[in-house]
C-alpha cells in the first residue's frame, strides 16, 4: 500500500489551518486532525466549534474524533494519531481514550494560552497526567505537546479581547 507519512510538523501544521478556517467560520482557532498510522493520511479533522453549535462538548479533538467514526462507522480509532494545537483537556482525552487513540500531539501548552480558555479549576490534564489516566489496562496512552508550539500559541493571542468585544 502506497503510504505517505508525514512529519509531526506537517501533520500540526494541518491543524494549523484547520483552526485558523474554524476561525473563520467563528469558532476559536483551535483544531485537530487523525491520522492514519497504516497510510499516513488524514482520515478526518475538526475544529473548536462551540461558539458555532453552542455545544460545550464540540471541542476541536471531539469534533474531530466524531468526524472520523461516523465517516469510517466504527467507534475504535486504534489505528490512528490524533494532533491538536492546544493541549488537550481531561474531557477530549478521555474521548481519545474511548475511541482506542493511543498517541495523541499538541501543540501549545495550557501555559502558552490566555488563561480563560483553561478556565476549569483542578484536574486538567497534562502529558503526566495522561499517562497516569490509563483508562485502558491495555494501552497506555501516549502523550506528547510542544509540536510548532509558538505558532500554535499564535493562533490564540488576543483571545480574551475576543471573547470580551462578543
Ligand atoms: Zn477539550
Amino acid at each position: 500500500m502506497y503510504t505517505k507519512i508525514m512529519t509531526h510538523e506537517a501533520y500540526m501544521q494541518a491543524a494549523i489551518e484547520v483552526a485558523k478556517q474554524t476561525r473563520t467560520q467563528g469558532g476559536t482557532a483551535i483544531g485537530a486532525v487523525l491520522v492514519s498510522n497504516k497510510t499516513g493520511e488524514i482520515i478526518a479533522s475538526g475544529g473548536s466549534s462551540v461558539g458555532i453549535t453552542h455545544d460545550p462538548t464540540s471541542h476541536a479533538e471531539v469534533t474531530c474524533i466524531r468526524n472520523a467514526s461516523r465517516m469510517l462507522s466504527t467507534d475504535n480509532l486504534c489505528d490512528c494519531t490524533i494532533y491538536s494545537t492546544l493541549e488537550p483537556c481531561m474531557m477530549c482525552l478521555s474521548a481519545a481514550t474511548w475511541a482506542r487513540i493511543p498517541k495523541v500531539y499538541f501543540g501549545a501548552y495550557r501555559k502558552d494560552v490566555d488563561a480563560s480558555l483553561f478556565d476549569i479549576k483542578g484536574f486538567v490534564s497534562d502529558e503526566r497526567q495522561a499517562t497516569r489516566m490509563n483508562l485502558r489496562e491495555d494501552a497506555q496512552m501516549q502523550v506528547h505537546g510542544g509540536i510548532l508550539e509558538a505558532e500554535c500559541a499564535q493562533l490564540l493571542q488576543g483571545y480574551h479581547d475576543h471573547i470580551e468585544a462578543a
